[in-house]
């Protein structure tokens, strides 16, 4: 589904550049449940952004679901993007002027899709995140965990082939992310491909495969082993 190869992603800061992603490959199958790992600066949130086509390469090339994005418009991309993508934030990022229901129903008025199958699968979608009655509500209104039930159930809003999450616990106490870990396990479970930026060990270790970053490169890539939990390396 996912397929990097040679991805680099250059900044440019005064005269100095900055290598931030350096010759990155990667292949990602359906289904998977991807943890990316690394100290802060390491490049995971670029990476993400590259694969979720929030973000465009220096060079390199990416290929999602078979499609090569290389040559394509910014308005193929942002196409591309509302078709397949859900993403989930660290800070939820929903609109504060707009009431959960509205707020799920955003990437469906990207999607074209007419206004009553809209409030109706919104409606289903917060149901299902047990924020069903909640849907008139503002986010200030909602405690940070209901915030990230509102956000999970946008980006399920339009059945995303795939799941990109930003250390979605990272603002949570640990018993509210570990409720949204069981909700993205439930996910991956039900067919998303999940890719997940984490601090958090526990979350790694439930995910099926994690891959550590460093500086802009891979360091290390293993599948997490569920019968007896050790870890087995696959090549990258
Ligand atoms: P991580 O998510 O692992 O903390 P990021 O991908 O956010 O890392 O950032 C990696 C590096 O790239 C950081 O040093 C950051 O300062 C730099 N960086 C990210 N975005 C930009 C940008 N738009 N311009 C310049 N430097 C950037
Ligand atoms: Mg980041």
């Amino acid at each position: 589904m996912i397929e990097l190869k040679d991805i680099t992603k250059v900044y440019k800061r005064g005269e100095e550049e900055l290598s931030i992603l350096k010759s990155i490959s990667l292949t990602v199958k359906d289904g998977d449940f991807v943890a990316i790992i690394g100290p802060s600066g390491s490049g995971k949130s670029t990476l993400m952004n590259t694969i979720g086509l929030l973000d465009v390469p220096t060079s390199g090339s990416y290929k999602l679901d078979g499609v090569a994005t290389e040559q394509m418009s910014d308005n193929a991309l942002a196409e591309l993007r509302n078709q397949k993508i859900g993403f989930i934030f660290q800070q939820f990022n929903l609109l504060p002027r707009l009431s959960a229901m509205e707020n799920v129903e955003l990437p469906m008025i990207y999607a074209g899709i007419g206004k009553k199958e809209r409030r109706e699968r919104a409606q289903e979608m917060l149901t299902m995140l047990g924020m069903g009655q909640r849907g008139h509500h503002k986010p200030n209104e909602l405690s940070g965990g209901q915030q990230q039930r509102v956000a999970i159930a946008r980006a399920l809003a339009i059945s995303p082939s795939l799941i990109l999450a930003d250390e979605p616990t990272g603002a949570l106490d640990s018993r509210t992310g570990e409720e949204v870990l069981e909700l993205i396990l439930q996910l991956n479970q039900q067919g998303n491909t999940i890719v997940l930026i984490t601090h958090d060990h526990h979350i790694a270790n439930n995910a099926k495969r994690v891959i550590a970053l460093r500086d802009g490169v891979i360091i290390d890539d293993y599948r997490n082993d569920a019968q007896s939990g050790m870890q087995q390396e696959v090549s990258v």
